[in-house]
């Protein structure tokens, strides 16, 4: 038999949290953001799922564009990075792209393209982030050029750095400077990721930019009545089981030390795999029906757990690293990082199976 450990995609949840999305967006549109291999959830089976439900995609570079294209998706994608140079911009054009504009060079490129600049464009603006985005300053100039090169065509976009935390200051100073910004305009604007859609934001936008939330995940253990579901499950099964006396140390480094007679499983999926090293002991682990405590380092192929209080746990007995319980933001917490960094992480060596949309058990 096979190796059991598997990611399993569950496109229902998908279409489910996809309706759940729209009508949080009210009448805005929503565009679904789906670089990174859709968080590393396989980008042609969800943009599939997700066409329905929403507006627009929203990739990061052109790669990634040019792969839904060669699908034959043909949604309107946004490019979040816009292009990389000038000789991007014939592929922007023939895919049907909307690119981002974050800097004044990247305006002159369409500019000069033959033929102008035939479809939408999005203005990014730097509120306070920092990372991407024109200054304030130059904003008046670059939305006059791009009115006159796409009239009716262009949509204001800015980020926000911290968007689960809207009373913060740094919010407080961003949502300030783009009220002030979009007050003064007359055009589509964009703001809210799936933080900010969480919150309680006051937000007159056009459209927003929702990603993590598809995939069912909750960013920042932000609270949310929403009934999201997780996309991706992480499976695999118990392939041995030992019994080890008090003071024995687990794994590498012997990190984790028995202080009871203990019996300990043994799971094959490791760093390798995409688990994550930096996870604790004691990160939930379901095993059987029972969540139990991750014991000792995660190696390149296995971790070991503790089952010493479920008895019934033996070679076979299937696992869940993460999925409906815990969730893959409860097993992020216990690494220090966030379920963004652990769906788009998980390796080749993973094999992956999708439940299609109309086949769950
Ligand atoms: C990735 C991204 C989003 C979506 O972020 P989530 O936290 O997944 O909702 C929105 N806007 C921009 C500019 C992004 O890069």
């Amino acid at each position: 038999m096979a190796r059991p450990t598997r990611a399993v995609i569950d496109l229902t949840a998908l279409a489910h949290n996809a309706r759940l999305i729209r009508s949080l967006a009210k009448s805005r549109r929503v565009m679904a953001a789906v670089k990174a291999n859709a968080y590393g959830h396989g980008v042609l089976s969800c943009a599939r799922v997700l066409a329905p439900h929403v507006d627009a995609l929203a990739v990061a570079f052109l790669d990634e564009a040019h792969t839904l294209r060669e699908a034959g998706i043909d949604l309107p994608v946004l490019v979040l990075e816009g292009p990389m140079s000038r000789d991007e911009i014939g592929d922007f054009r023939q895919l049907d792209l909307w690119p981002v504009v974050h800097r004044a060079e990247q305006l002159r490129w369409l500019e000069q393209a033959a033929g102008g600049w035939p479809g939408q464009l999005w203005l990014k603006v730097d509120t306070g982030m920092h990372r991407l985005g024109l200054d304030i300053a130059e904003l008046p100039a670059a939305i006059e050029r791009a009115q006159k090169l796409a009239p009716n065509r262009v949509t204001l976009m800015s980020h926000l750095a911290l968007a689960s935390e809207p009373e913060h200051a740094l919010s407080q100073r961003q949502l300030a400077r783009w009220q002030g910004i979009i007050d003064a305009v007359d055009m589509p604007t964009s703001l809210l990721n799936s933080a900010a859609m969480l919150q309680t934001l006051d937000d007159s936008a056009h459209w927003v930019r929702p990603g993590y939330l598809f995939y069912g995940g909750v960013p920042d253990n932000l609270s949310t009545s929403l009934d999201l579901q997780p996309v991706m499950r992480l499976e695999s099964a118990v392939i041995a089981v030992r019994q080890i006396a008090v003071d024995e140390n687990v794994g590498y480094g012997g990190r984790w030390r028995a202080v009871r007679d203990s019996r300990i499983a043994t799971i094959p999926i490791g760093y390798a795999d995409g688990y994550p090293r930096s996870a604790r002991d004691g990160t939930p682990v379901k095993v059987g029906s029972a969540i139990v405590p991750l014991a000792g380092r995660v190696s390149m192929d296995m971790i070991t757990v503790d089952i010493t209080d479920h008895p019934s746990a033996d070679v076979g007995t299937p696992v869940l690293l993460w999925g409906a319980t815990p969730t893959i933001d409860q097993v992020a917490d216990m690494a220090d990082t966030i379920g963004y960094e652990l769906t788009t992480r998980i390796t080749q060596r993973v094999p992956r199976c999708e439940i299609a949309a109309h086949d769950r058990a």
